[in-house]
């Protein structure tokens, strides 16, 4: 018989790195929350390498962002290497519309690590060697089972998270459907320290041959070697011998290569996979139990992290009886399409980098000719980025503004605040009345406008730094509080 182990808002399932983020920022906020997984310790290994910079801009709110940026190395350009010669270069650090304006490697141990000690620091424990074993959900909310070291105990919630991973338990035992594709690739993967030549310093490489292509990305501590390789290698258990990547380094990449003792090996295949529901009932999916894809372009986990963030907010408010239940529907309407374009651009690039050296050839001036605008480079850099974020489609029927801002866009703050799950409104035309704070549970700025070049508008920023709504129509922005706030 299992015993009761008590009542709390939110049960995460998964202390992965986007179920701790969920943990640090509902803590931020004030909301208890258990989180529960089932391996005996966080990762150990680098995994995920790439931090974007909108997941830096939006760890401002928990201070987070100078202790990343502290531990990681700024990776300022990437470079494509045809039969030894340099065929593209990329500059990761020019026209990122963001203070943070380059790709920051950390590796996924060590990411896991700084959210873990925030959550040490608040008082938080991640409940290791737990496991979910079962849950069911009724009027009176989600009782779950867990299991630790052979003792079954119930979990009383209102929400479930369920950060547990790409074979996630909680959507197999829901039967949630998920589109699904099997990518033609595999890949080898070893981390080293290495030294190459100096002017490789702080670059992504990518050296193509006609039958594997091979990546090399820095890290603090040395190197990430990745290599697609065909079928029959993959079999061949190649990932053991340091020397492979040693061969596949000396005959795509004109650098110089002196390896240490490799410090983890590892073999994959990619797919993709998509689930249909973000939210069933007062269960929410969030990273790869949502969206898994190739790690093309170091997006996967930064994507995680912002569904953890977008739905925080939202949980905190509606749990605190600030907002309508409703907000929580945004959640899914909000993040999926972003998985759905990060999905597409990942097989697309895949495609592209791995499979296609004739057509790379082939394209080589047209390819050269695009990274040589600005405006094209400006565009890919902040897509990748995940500046370009946005939710205006979801939001384009609450405002018409006369300018180039849009409702769902990203609002960038001056200086690095903490609005804690409270939307900002910035009153620049002055007549809205001091109580609508109280009302709506929103804090009211006066004339602060928003750039000399707009008109006088009202601009309300929501706590994850997307504008709610914009525009000079006072019943269009009281009609939107009533329905969300
Ligand atoms: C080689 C490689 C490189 C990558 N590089 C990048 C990159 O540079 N940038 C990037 O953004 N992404 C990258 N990714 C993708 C990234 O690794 C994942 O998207 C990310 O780790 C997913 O995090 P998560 O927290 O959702 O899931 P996970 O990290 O898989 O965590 C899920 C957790 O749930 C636990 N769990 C599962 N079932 C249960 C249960 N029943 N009870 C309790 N606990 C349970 C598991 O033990 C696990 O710890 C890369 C992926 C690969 C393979």
């Amino acid at each position: 018989m299992s015993q009761w182990d008590g009542k709390t808002d939110i049960l995460i399932v998964g202390a992965g790195p986007v179920g701790l983020t969920a943990a640090v920022f509902l803590t931020h906020y004030g909301i208890s929350c258990r989180i529960i997984d089932k391996k005996n310790s966080p990762t150990q290994t680098s995994n995920a390498i790439g931090i974007q910079p909108r997941t830096l801009e939006l760890f401002e709110e928990v201070k987070l962002s100078k202790i990343f940026l502290d531990h990681a190395l700024r990776v300022d350009q990437s470079v494509l290497f045809l039969n030894k010669k340099p065929c593209f270069k990329i500059n990761l650090s020019e026209f990122i519309d963001s203070k943070y304006n380059y790709l920051s490697m950390v590796p996924q141990n060590k990411t896991e690590e700084y959210l873990l000690n925030y959550l040490t620091d608040h008082n938080v424990n991640v409940e290791y060697c737990t496991e979910l074993k079962g849950f069911f959900q009724s009027e009176s909310g989600i009782q779950s089972t867990i299991k630790y070291s052979s003792k079954e105990s119930l979990i009383q919630s209102q929400y479930l998270i369920a950060a547990d991973g790409y074979n996630s338990f909680v959507g197999r035992s829901l039967n949630r459907p998920y589109h699904q594709e099997e990518y033609p690739y595999q890949f080898i993967l070893m981390d080293a320290p290495a030294t190459l030549s100096k002017s490789f310093d702080h670059k992504i490489l990518i050296g193509m041959k006609k039958h594997f292509t091979l990546m090399v990305f820095p890290m603090k501590s040395g190197y990430r070697f990745l290599a697609e390789v065909s079928q029959a290698d993959f079999n061949q258990n190649l990932e053991g011998n340091s020397k492979v990547f040693e061969s596949m380094f000396k005959a795509t990449i004109p650098s110089s290569l002196l390896m240490g003792d490799p410090t983890w090996f590892s073999r994959f295949k990619i797919h993709e996979k998509l689930i249909k529901d973000y939210k069933y009932k007062e269960v929410f999916f969030l990273g790869d139990a949502a969206h898994v894809h190739s790690p093309a372009g170091g997006q996967g986990m930064n994507t995680g992290i912002q569904d953890a963030i977008n739905l925080s907010w939202k949980l905190s408010r509606v749990i605190k009886n600030k907002s309508h239940g409703k907000l929580l529907l945004t959640y899914h309407q909000e993040r999926r399409p972003v998985a759905q374009k990060v999905i597409q651009r990942s097989k697309r690039m895949s495609q592209w980098v791995l499979k296609s050296i004739h057509i790379i050839k082939l394209l080589k001036p047209m390819i050269k000719y695009l990274l040589s605008l600005k405006s094209f480079q400006y565009v890919i850099n902040n897509t990748i980025a995940q500046i370009n974020i946005s939710y205006r489609s979801i939001f384009d029927r609450f405002s018409k503004p006369k300018n180039q801002v849009y409702s769902g866009d990203r609002y960038l703050f001056n200086k690095s605040i903490q609005m804690e799950d409270q939307y900002y409104l910035f009153d620049d035309i002055g007549d809205i009345p001091k109580c609508w704070e109280s009302k709506y549970h929103i804090k009211i700025f006066k004339n602060r406008r928003l750039s000399s070049k707009n008109s006088r508008q009202y601009c309300l920023v929501r706590p994850d730094r997307y504008i709610a709504f914009i525009g000079e129509d006072i019943k269009a922005l009281k009609h939107y509080l009533i329905k969300w706030c």
